[in-house]
């Protein structure tokens, strides 16, 4: 075991590092540089020193070291929110006006209920993931100190009309009347049910 009975980790020197951390089926590591960055900075802690010189040797976090580092973080770094407590749903844009995010409650099939947070470029269609929880972390305190904010409906609207993509579902307008009203039907329903 890497960890000894304190949770502390251990260097096993001359051993390959333990692959029952990588996530099943794959053998990749997690490339996380804000918290690499992170780690490096907490001189205090030795445990944070050995997270940060595994990275550097291997080039990334395994998944286990990830959550130890975010349990870590949580506690002695206030502005760190991976969970985005207080951030509401809604679509969000940040301060260059050029990316979208879209931040939403999912419900899994074990009926536990996480947020699934996506990405696009403003005037391209279809998302990407957020996984990484720094990632969600920095985009949750871009938004809590209102360096992102969240799109009104009229601004939503515009900004479909502008780009021809439906800003709340992210797909191409493919219609006129669509393209005119700048937002796709659907949406526009979900959307008028909502503010009542
Ligand atoms: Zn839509």
């Amino acid at each position: 075991m890497p960890y000894d009975k304190n949770n502390k980790w251990v260097k096993s020197p001359g051993r390959t590092a333990p692959t029952n951390h990588v996530r099943p089926g794959t053998s990749r590591l997690i490339k996380d540089d804000d918290m690499r960055i992170w780690l490096m900075l907490q001189t205090w802690s030795d445990f944070a020193q050995s997270l940060y010189d595994y990275c550097l040797t291997h080039g990334g976090f395994t998944e286990k070291q990830m959550l130890s580092a975010e349990k870590m973080r949580i506690k002695v770094d206030p502005e760190y929110d991976p969970y985005g407590e207080g951030v509401w749903e809604g679509v969000y844009m940040d301060d260059e006006d050029k990316y979208i995010f879209k931040i939403s409650i999912v419900t899994k099939n074990n009926d536990e209920q996480v947020r699934s947070i996506r990405k696009r470029l403003i005037d391209m269609p279809g998302w990407s993931d957020i996984k990484l929880a720094s990632n969600k972390a920095l985009l949750f305190g871009c938004i809590k100190t209102g360096t992102y904010r969240m799109l009104n409906d009229d601004e939503l609207i515009d900004i479909g009309r502008r780009t021809g993509i439906c800003c709340d579902c992210g797909k191409v307008l493919d219609n006129p009347k669509s393209i005119a009203a700048g937002i796709g039907p659907y949406c526009a329903k979900m959307r008028s049910q909502s503010n009542q």
